[in-house]
């Protein structure tokens, strides 16, 4: 069996100068500035002449707790309870969480506000004079655009953190942007790519990337071009430069970063049974709980469980295509009835999860057995000419050209990084989250 790892190595080059001050916000060409940005104000509330106190929760604490030790009666800290439910449940705080308390004065006598961060950029207020009441607000998030490149050495694909930026970027580019365009079970060492997209920032500090507006790949001498343009109302598809839709009916994989473990064949020993049948799937190899996504968008037609087949999702396209995805992990079912997957739901290409990989029914290993049937008859997806994609519309040419230039100009403007000073994986984070 033969494994191909594949390590992303990047060299973020940061162009512009970043918000390096915490408290001072930046009004770069860029920056998106929604909300109150002034120091006189934090969780929009006005705190001049207050007294603030920032802490953390502690081990054993609760919100009871701390508000009971600034004099608040138990029955408001029970309205207090009761109102935060819509919103975040209170009980919910874990030690090392971020909150505030606002003070009338420095005796700390008389508590006006109690502040929970849900996370880095929501946050809960609870107004504790005269009527109780909280509500929920959010930090102003600064947007600003950067470039970036990267060479690719060799893959360690599960040896990323789900953290790491570096392979929510990767996610993005082999899930979204490059799925039919690029294989990316067999990148070569030495491939490179650039990268122009948003990076997320909450108090000058870097909380994840947004949009990816461009990307150039360099595979196997080629270059790949894939520029954002918004199409129809609202919805976002890449194009390349000649203005075809990188989006394809089908995805390649209804799993990220897999490898084909078993191909479609009309003849094989079955690896339980030993008996010689046809395997009219391909079987996607994966680690346990992996997301499984619908390879295009359609209406869900079965979800079930046989002995054979385990936990399982059917799915119709169109009057033409079905897939099915089979030997699912038990926890699937508890997605099932989160989401609303069974007959008759709507789910989108790569976009909603449908199931978790397992080794359910008769299955060796972890995987998950997709099989794709086209007017009824079950195929291989790989050998089979499948729906292409639609260009740009002509009545929106005109508008692709002059954006795809401004884009196609600022990736040409991006060098690659210099194959002798490649930064292994560790370093991306701290490269990146500067
Ligand atoms: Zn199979």
């Amino acid at each position: 069996m033969k494994f191909v790892y594949i390590l992303i190595c990047f060299v973020f080059l940061i162009f512009g100068c970043g918000p390096r001050n915490k408290k001072n916000i930046p009004t770069e060409d860029h920056a998106i500035v929604p909300g109150v940005a002034d120091s006189t104000y934090i969780y929009n509330i006005n705190i001049d002449s207050l007294f603030v106190l920032h802490e953390t929760i502690r081990n054993g604490e609760s919100v009871g707790i701390i508000l009971n030790k600034h004099n608040i009666s138990f029955s408001d800290i029970d309205k207090v309870a009761r109102l935060s439910k819509q919103i975040f449940d209170l009980r919910d705080v874990k030690a090392g969480g971020d909150y505030s308390l606002i003070f009338q004065d420095s005796t700390k006598s008389s508590l006006l506000y109690f502040i929970y961060e849900i996370n880095k950029v929501d946050f809960l207020v609870a107004k504790m004079k005269d009527t109780i009441d909280v509500f929920r607000g959010a930090k102003p998030l600064v947007i600003k655009e950067k470039t970036g490149s990267g060479i690719i050495e060799s893959s360690l694909w599960y040896a990323m953190e789900k953290s790491n930026l570096s392979a929510k970027l990767v996610n993005v580019l082999a899930d979204e942007i490059y799925p039919w365009t690029i294989d990316f079970f067999r990148l070569n060492s030495g491939d490179k790519f650039k990268v122009i997209y948003d990076a997320k920032y909450v108090d000058g500090e870097f909380i994840g990337i947004g949009k990816v507006h461009a990307t150039l790949f360099h595979s196997n001498g080629e270059d790949y071009y894939a520029m954002a343009f918004n199409e129809v109302g609202g919805f976002e598809d890449y194009f390349d430069e000649n203005g075809n839709n990188l989006r394809k009916f089908f995805l390649k994989a209804p799993v990220s970063f897999t490898r084909i473990s078993s191909r479609f064949t009309n003849k094989r020993k079955h690896p339980v049974t030993g008996r010689w049948k046809g395997h009219f799937g391909t079987d996607f190899a994966a680690p346990i709980g992996t997301p499984i996504y619908s390879t295009a968008d359609g209406i869900v037609t079965e979800v079930s469980y046989t002995k054979y087949n385990g936990y399982y999702v059917k799915i119709r396209h169109n009057s033409t295509y079905t897939t099915q995805y089979l030997h699912m992990d038990k926890s699937s079912k508890k997605l099932w009835s989160k989401k609303g997957i069974k007959k008759g739901k709507r789910v989108r290409q790569g976009v909603d999860i449908i199931g978790y990989v397992g080794k359910s029914g008769q299955a060796t290993g972890p995987h998950v057995c997709y099989r794709f049937w086209k007017n009824g008859k079950q195929v291989d997806p790989f050998k089979t000419s499948l729906p292409p994609s639609t260009p740009i519309k002509k009545e929106k040419r005109e508008d692709f050209e002059s954006k795809k230039l401004i884009l196609m100009k600022k990736l040409n403007a991006i060098s690659y990084p210099d194959e002798y000073q490649i930064i292994d994986s560790q370093n991306t984070v701290s490269m990146i989250n500067y």
